[in-house]
This record gives structure tokens, C-alpha cells and sequence, in this order.
């Protein structure tokens, strides 16, 4: 083996899956000094996950990259419920639209996790500029060893962790497949050993070794993670397995069942269930309940397990109708379990991401979603940290808001896997079957949470109360001396939830804008100022004295500043005049480009500001963090509503001479 040798980055990753590359998009388009490394010799190239879900559609538009999913996936849109009759046979007991409406402008789709990540990856590289560093995926390579400096945790300069990584041989590298002409997942699934293990005990390899030296270090390797084991026993994830075995099938399907091009959650008689997915080039995904393989006791008879089997079994569920295939993409079968950590991060130095951090059954698409949203969440974090635009004491968030999603997911995912593998109840006095009807109703509420729209972060210092109750704080005071509730200023713009999307017009050219498009992922905070009817003197007054203001304190010398501005208006569009009548912060000039005409919109009908819940006389301020979610709801007339606002950015931006 050849000698270490030693170097520096600011964020090391470990793992290039959905979580990893999210955290590396952030870190590209930040441009921080990062390296990736995966074990794999490549990206995944069929199978695993395939369910978009809307809030991801969201993120992957902020960095304008959702139209590649969207014009490639299957759209969802119908879910049917079949269940069986009196004669026990399977019938159609309800068909309704897969999304709930009106949730998001985009509906669940599903592409393949191998052409999502390529996606991805395609887009870090793209990110790379004179200012900004390549960031290539190192494949073949994994850590071998993790030490943490404590004694220089807290100062921000130091590279407390080192980590050693080993470049593997291909062979290495390569997972075994079980059919030597067939992908499969098994080598990922839980119902395989990991090879991690058997990996760090070959210290005969012929591969080098090296000492990276990180300032942070992120683990995305997934359900087995290295590297929360390395990070010790406090750091196991907690929760059981049961003995539900599901098998899965990527196939082109010739059948005869009627509903195969609709998402369908199917329970038969005896059987046991089964769920179709329909995907991308005609490809459909078969989820079917194994019930011979379950022992009841926890073991598993793996070499049961094929894609015959698995046909076989969906075969006897479908039962009248009839499914064969010529073609077949992929297959895997998996256990249901439900496993979260109880700490997400170590000394801020160290993360764990993904399913490195929280497992659970894929038949909600949730995993890839919410793994994503973690290192969306985090990525945005660390990257303004590590340019020193941030204080490091924002970290903290990381754990406290994604705990809780992971937490929630694990209680939707209990609660719903087993209503789905459970035997249908014949009747109300069937006490040990599951009612059909708490299974489809548990699906519908669940919508605000599966589709990721419904996310609320916790207070904390990135993201405000909203609702105090009495106290000074609770209320600003008008010019007029009229007394206006600060959450009543924005009432459907709530401290943590994402910012959602309405059309408003360009004032500049009156194209209809869907207004989260201008807030894109590019690291800054948003203020968005709700003007009210600027064409009224005394309302335009205070708009451009809060521009201003802005400017003064907020619109720092960096390029692009850390803080951007926006202004939606009440007013009739052509009573106003862009660069005559408003404050330069909302037309910002370049002397190479002109005027920026992206930053006043129009919403004169007023159709917006009553969807966010805004007075269109009075206007509101709302300011966004950078990964679109609501930070602070504030009053837009009274100064100590930008008092509020000073406060919140003062806790979280570094003074820029720090
Ligand atoms: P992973 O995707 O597991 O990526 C981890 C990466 O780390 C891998 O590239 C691996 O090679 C690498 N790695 C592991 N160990 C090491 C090491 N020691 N050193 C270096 N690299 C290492 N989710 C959805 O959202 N929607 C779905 O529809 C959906 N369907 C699913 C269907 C199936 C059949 C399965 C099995 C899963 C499904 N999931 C779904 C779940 C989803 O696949 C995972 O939740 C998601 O892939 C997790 O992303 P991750 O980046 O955290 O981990």
C-alpha cells in the first residue's frame, strides 16, 4: 500500500447518492472547496427510487434544473383503491387524483433515481467558473478512518476532522449482482449484508492511501453508514423491523388489468398487496407483498426471492386479470422497518444525512425526497458558513429541523406500511384485519406531509414565532396609531413554512411570473416587500423608505450581496413608473448590464396577496431564507416592524469585517 499523503478541503462528503450530490449542487453553486467521494465505481443506472414529490419539484426548479424532471417523468395523477368484493375478488372501490390540488404548481411525478442523479451530477459540474472550483465525484473511494480534533472544534479556522480514505480496486468496488444479466437493488436492500466490513478488513488491496484534512465532514453513505457507526453508539439508529417482506419489479407489463397506467394500492383476499406505480418510457413498477417468505420470527429465506417469485406473487393478487413482461429493468425486495437517529450532527463538525440517518419502507417516495431535503437543507448552511457570511451558530438548525421531519416520517411510515400490509378486514367485527377505509384515509391526510409542501420548521433563530400570544412583540404599531398584528400582516405566510408560489405580472413587461421563480437557490436571503397600493402617495413614501433602509443596512458590497429584495404591489400596473417612482433597491443598476427589471411585480387584482393572506392596502414584509423558506413575518408600515427585521438578520449574518 502506498504512503498517505495529506491535503485540506472545507467539506468532505461521503457518499454520491441523492443526498450527497443534493449537498454538492449547494456547495458548487456557493463555490466552496469541496470534495465527494463514493465507494461505487459509478452512479446507479436503473431501479431505486423513483417518486418526485412536489416539494423536491420545487428545489430542483430553484436551481433550473425541475423542467428536465418534468418533461422526463411520469405524472401521477389518479390513484385508484382496489379491495376485494364479497366474492373476494379485487374491484375497484375508489379512484381520486393522486395529488391533492392546488398544493403546489407541480404534482407527484417519478423518474428513476439513476437519471435524477445524473441530472445532478450534470448540473454540479455546470457550476464551475473561475470563482467557483469543479467538484467531480471521486468513485472507488471510501473512508477508513475519522478522528475529530475536539480541542479546535470551536474555532472556525481549524480542520478538526481527518478522515483516510482508500482508493478501491474496481473489483472492489463493483456490487456483486445476484443474475449475472439483471441489475438488481439486493446489495442495498436490508436484506443483504453490506460490504463495508468485509472492505476495511482487506488491507491487502493494492490501493492507495490518503489523510484529507476537513474543516466538515457530511455522511451520505446511506442505510449502513460508515460513518455513523465510526461516530459511536450514541449515535445507532433506534426502531424495529417487522417480518413484511416486499418484492419489486421494473417492467414493461402486458396485462389486461385495467388501471395498470394509474397509481394503484391493491389489497386481495389472501395474497396480499401490492402497489403499481407507472413510470417514465413505459415502464412500470409492481410493489408486491411476499407472504411466503415472511417466517414471523424476523428471518428471511432470501433464496426465494427472484423476479419469478415475485411475478408469481403479483400474479395470484391481480387474479382474474393477467400480467406477463418480455422486458424487465430491475428488481429488488426489501423488509419493512422503520430506524431513526437520535443525533443528526457532532459538534456541528460532523453530519449524518439520508438514509445514513433514517430508514424506512420506499412505498410513500419518501426517501430519496426527504434525503434530499436534509443536504437541502444543510447545504446552504455550511456553504454561507464556510464563506463566512453566516454565524456558524445557524448549524445548530440543521439537527433541529430535520429530527423532526425524519421523526414524523418514521410515525407516517409505521402507521401506513402496516395498514398496507395488512390483511384486509372482511367486516366492521374483524378486528385483526385493516379497515380499507382508515388505509385510504390515512393516505389522504397524510398529502400535506408526502408531498413535502406541508413542512413546518420550529422556531429557532432562523426562523421566527409567528404567533406569540400578548407582549410587546406580538404587535406593531401604525403610523396612524392603528395596532397590527404581526401575524396578521401576512396570515398565510407562516415562520417555516416554504414561501409558496402565486402569478403576479412584471411591472417592467407584464409577463405573468410564477413569483418563486425569482427566488432561485443561490444562497441569498430574500426580502419580499408586499408595497400595499403604492399609487396612494403616502404608502409609495414608505415603500421606498424601507428600500432605503434595506440598502443602507442590508445590501452588502459582495456581489451578488448576501440580501436581495423584492417588491410585490397592490396598485393599478400602469399607475406606476419602475425607475421613476421606486427607490433604486428595486431596480438595481449594473454598469455592464442596466437596469435589473426582474424585481417589481404587479398584482393588481389582488389575487395574490389574498393568497398569502396580505392586506393589499396595508402590503407586509416577508423575509425568505435562502432555501425558500419563511424566516419572519413583519409589519410593513411601522418601524418597529424593521426593527423585527434587523434583529433577525443581526442574529444570523457575521458583520462583513468579522
Ligand atoms: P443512498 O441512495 O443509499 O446513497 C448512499 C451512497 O453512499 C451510495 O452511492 C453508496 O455507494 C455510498 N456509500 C455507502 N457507503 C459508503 C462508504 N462507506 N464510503 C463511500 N461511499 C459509500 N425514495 C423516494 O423518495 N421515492 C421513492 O419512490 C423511493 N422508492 C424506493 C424504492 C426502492 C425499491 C428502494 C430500495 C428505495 C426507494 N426509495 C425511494 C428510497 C431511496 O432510494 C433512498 O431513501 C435514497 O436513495 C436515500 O438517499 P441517500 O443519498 O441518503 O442514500
Amino acid at each position: 500500500m502506498e504512503s498517505a499523503a495529506e491535503s485540506k478541503v472545507d467539506v468532505l462528503i461521503v457518499g454520491a447518492g441523492p443526498a450527497g450530490l443534493m449537498l454538492s449542487l449547494w456547495l458548487a453553486k456557493l463555490g466552496v472547496k469541496t470534495r465527494v467521494v463514493d465507494k461505487r465505481t459509478g452512479k446507479i443506472v436503473s431501479g431505486q427510487a423513483d417518486g418526485f414529490q412536489c416539494r423536491t419539484l420545487e428545489i430542483f426548479d430553484s436551481f433550473g434544473i425541475g423542467h428536465k424532471v418534468w418533461h422526463e417523468a411520469n405524472h401521477m395523477l389518479e390513484v385508484s383503491f382496489w379491495n376485494p368484493d364479497q366474492d373476494g375478488k379485487i374491484r375497484r372501490h375508489h379512484r381520486g387524483p393522486n395529488t391533492q390540488p392546488n398544493l403546489s404548481r407541480f404534482t407527484e411525478s417519478v423518474l428513476h433515481q439513476g437519471r435524477v442523479e445524473s441530472i445532478l451530477i450534470d448540473t454540479i459540474r455546470a457550476s464551475a467558473s473561475d470563482k467557483h472550483p469543479l467538484i467531480e465525484i471521486e468513485r472507488s473511494v471510501m473512508p477508513t478512518a475519522l478522528t475529530i480534533d475536539e480541542s479546535c472544534v470551536d474555532d472556525e479556522d481549524a480542520y478538526p476532522v481527518e478522515v483516510t480514505l482508500r482508493h478501491l480496486t474496481e473489483e472492489e468496488a463493483t456490487p456483486t449482482q445476484r443474475l449475472s444479466n439483471l441489475q438488481d437493488g439486493l446489495y442495498r436492500s436490508n436484506l443483504a449484508e453490506d460490504d463495508t466490513e468485509r472492505l476495511l478488513a482487506n488491507t491487502n488491496g493494492v490501493g492507495r492511501e490518503e489523510k484529507v484534512r476537513a474543516k466538515y465532514v457530511v455522511g451520505c453513505d446511506g442505510a449502513h453508514s460508515w460513518v455513523r457507526k465510526t461516530l459511536g453508539e450514541e449515535y445507532q439508529m433506534k426502531g424495529e423491523s417487522t417480518d413484511a417482506i416486499w418484492g419489486v419489479l421494473d417492467i414493461i407489463p402486458i396485462t389486461d388489468f385495467p388501471d395498470i397506467r394509474s397509481r394503484c394500492m391493491i389489497h386481495s383476499a389472501e395474497y396480499g398487496a401490492m402497489m403499481i406505480i407507472p413510470r417514465e418510457n413505459k415502464l412500470v413498477r409492481v410493489y408486491t407483498q411476499l407472504k411466503k417468505v415472511s417466517t414471523g420470527t424476523g428471518r428471511v429465506d432470501r433464496s426465494q426471492i427472484t423476479p419469478d417469485f415475485i411475478l408469481e406473487t403479483a400474479r395470484k393478487i391481480l387474479s382474474p386479470y393477467t400480467l406477463d413482461y418480455h422486458y424487465i429493468d430491475w428488481w429488488t425486495a426489501y423488509q419493512i422497518g422503520q430506524r431513526v437517529g437520535d443525533r443528526f450532527s457532532k459538534h456541528n463538525r460532523v453530519f449524518l444525512t439520508g438514509d445514513a440517518v433514517h430508514t424506512h419502507s420506499p412505498k410513500a417516495g419518501q426517501g430519496m425526497n426527504v434525503s434530499m431535503g436534509d443536504t437541502y437543507n444543510l447545504g446552504w448552511k455550511l456553504g454561507l458558513v464556510c464563506k463566512k457570511l453566516l454565524r456558524p451558530q445557524v448549524l445548530d438548525t440543521y439537527e433541529l429541523e430535520r429530527k423532526q421531519i425524519a421523526q414524523q416520517l418514521i410515525a407516517f411510515d409505521h402507521k401506513f406500511s402496516r395498514l398496507f400490509s395488512g390483511r384486509p378486514a372482511k367486516d366492521a367485527s374483524d378486528e385483526a384485519g385493516s379497515s380499507m377505509s382508515e388505509f385510504q384515509q390515512a393516505f389522504r391526510e397524510a398529502q400535506l406531509f408526502i408531498t413535502g409542501v406541508g413542512i413546518r420548521y420550529q422556531p429557532s433563530i432562523l426562523t421566527s414565532e409567528s404567533d406569540l400570544k400578548g407582549g410587546l412583540q406580538d404587535t406593531e404599531t401604525a403610523s396612524q396609531g392603528q395596532v397590527i398584528s404581526v401575524a396578521e400582516s401576512a396570515a398565510h405566510c407562516q415562520p417555516g413554512r416554504r414561501f409558496a408560489s402565486q402569478i403576479v405580472l412584471s411591472q417592467a413587461d407584464a409577463r405573468p411570473w410564477e413569483l418563486q421563480l425569482h427566488l432561485p437557490s443561490d444562497g441569498r436571503f430574500r426580502v419580499v416587500v408586499f408595497g400595499g397600493d403604492i399609487s396612494q402617495a403616502t404608502q409609495l413614501a414608505t415603500v421606498n423608505k424601507l428600500g432605503g433602509w434595506l440598502q443602507a443596512n442590508w445590501m452588502t458590497d459582495e456581489d451578488p450581496s448576501i440580501v436581495d429584495v423584492l417588491l410585490v404591489h397592490s396598485a393599478p400596473r400602469d399607475k406606476i413608473e419602475m425607475l421613476q417612482d421606486l427607490h433604486d433597491v428595486f431596480h438595481p443598476f449594473d454598469k455592464k448590464l442596466g437596469w435589473d427589471y426582474d424585481k417589481v411585480f404587479a398584482d393588481s387584482q389582488g389575487s395574490a396577496h389574498e393568497h398569502y393572506g396580505v392586506d393589499p392596502e396595508r402590503g407586509a414584509i416577508v423575509a425568505v431564507r435562502p432555501d425558500g423558506y419563511i424566516g419572519l413575518v413583519t409589519a410593513l408600515q411601522a418601524e418597529d416592524g424593521w426593527r423585527r427585521l434587523q434583529v433577525w438578520f443581526d442574529g444570523l449574518l457575521r458583520p462583513s469585517s468579522s
